[in-house]
């Protein structure tokens, strides 16, 4: 306990009513407890978290009083307290739609996308996903939420953005803007530099958003790679890199592209992913993020079916490997995906992919924060971290589907559900 602490003057609210628009804030310190606490890398029993200013500035185990004018949120033995989720890979332009792009593609109305971004976010953060990196917006629109959740956290998740994905010419997302090769990609990087983006993100291979794209077919040299890497890295930026096919992998690998994102390992049609590729990931700075998380399996698709579980055993090969695996669910992209699906991924696919409970909760909490960057204040319960928690009805170790049975939400310290 430090000297800092001082009664509370305004206490959190419940927001059932209404998604993001609280306007209060928290003054002085607050304590938050609950039956069991997941520091963001183990369980422990009964704790007590204070919060002061937006910042956790004490943990406390087992029995403990905090002072007598700190007000405590008791959450009862059955609550579970944990960090908020991390989701490495999203894109908030998307409505999750079946024609999730359209409203992008063209001519758009900006207020009302950013109206619709702001919803999304709200739906997002109490979901009990606190930290969101967006890999891929139109005209930097989402630079413009991350300064507005800065200034009122509570309206939305700690937001990391990438601005317009890099693209060749026609190629994969091409209608977001952000088309550039050769010569021209040092510059469009400067630019994202200029601007304040957190990271650039680099189609290496087709999508299969867009049409006329082949999801095994490079987009990029590896010469074009190394360009991109070299600029962002100058210039103190990661890269990442959307790469399905097994060659444009290889490519993001050899080029020390710091992000691999969807990793899908396909070749002619099939998810092939060699022993030789497996170790050359694992050797690497590289992250890998997968694209887990569906709010329902795709239906009558049983090779996509197929697909997903060969998926799911190549990511069991890199966990293996001891691979820095993450999970970017891609929310947005379908109806499967909404923003705020990335509890599914614990469920559905780490726990198949061979986590241990407490390893599947790390992977979305401090190993997501350490990958991203921001591993000395967020993805942790601990003191300095900021206060970004979630806490559910009973133990998401035991049964991960708790993750989904929010009963709170703070963001900076703020109570947002
Ligand atoms: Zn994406």
């Amino acid at each position: 306990m430090s000297a800092t602490v001082r009664p509370n003057h305004v206490s959190a609210i419940d927001l059932d009513a209404g998604p993001g628009l609280m306007e209060a804030t928290i003054s002085g310190t607050n304590a938050v407890r609950a039956g069991v606490m997941f520091d963001g890398t183990r369980q422990h029993g009964p704790s007590t978290v204070l919060i002061h200013e937006g910042r956790i500035i004490g943990v406390e185990t087992g029995r403990f009083e905090p002072p007598h004018d700190v007000p405590v949120l008791d959450f009862g033995a059955d609550a579970f307290l944990m960090p908020g989720l991390i989701d490495a890979h999203t894109h908030l332009v998307f409505d999750a739609s079946a024609t999730s792009t359209a409203a992008v593609t063209g001519d758009y109305d900006r207020p009302a996308l950013l109206d619709r971004m702001r919803a999304t976010a709200a739906s997002v953060l109490r979901a009990g996903i606190t930290t969101v990196r967006d890999l891929g917006d139109r005209d930097y629109v989402t630079l413009q939420l991350r300064a507005e959740f800065a200034e009122r956290p509570e309206r939305g998740p700690h937001l990391l953005t990438a601005g317009p994905p890099l693209t060749t010419h026609g190629g994969h997302c091409y209608f977001l803007g952000g088309e550039a090769t050769g010569d021209d990609l040092a510059g469009a990087i400067r630019e994202r530099y200029e601007r304040g983006c957190d990271v650039v993100k680099i189609m290496a291979s087709g999508g299969q958003m867009t049409q006329g794209s082949s999801l095994e077919q490079n987009q990029y040299s590896a010469a074009e790679l190394a360009t991109a890497v070299e600029t962002a890295h100058r210039l103190g930026m990661p890269v990442a890199a959307h790469a399905h096919g097994v060659q444009s992998i290889r490519n993001a690998v050899v080029t020390g592209v710091d992000f691999i994102e969807h990793c899908s390992f396909l070749r002619d049609g099939k998810v092939v992913a060699d022993a030789d590729l497996l170790d050359a990931i694992a050797a690497a700075p590289t992250v890998v993020s997968g694209t887990f998380g569906f709010s329902r399996l795709p239906e009558g698709k049983p090779g996509l079916l197929a697909l997903l579980d060969d998926m799911r055993a190549a990511f069991a090969e890199l966990a293996r490997r001891d691979a820095r695996v993450v999970v970017g669910t891609d929310g947005g992209v379908s109806p499967i995906k909404p923003h705020n699906v990335l509890p599914y991924a614990v469920a559905d696919d780490l726990r198949q992919i061979g986590f241990t409970p407490e390893q599947a909760l790390a992977v979305v909490t401090s190993r997501a924060a350490d990958a991203l960057g921001l591993g000395w204040n967020k993805g942790r319960i601990s003191e300095g971290a900021d206060a970004d928690l979630l806490v559910v009805s009973g133990s998401p170790l035991a049964d991960p589907a708790r993750l989904r049975d929010v009963r709170a939400v703070f963001r900076s310290g703020i109570r947002v559900r």
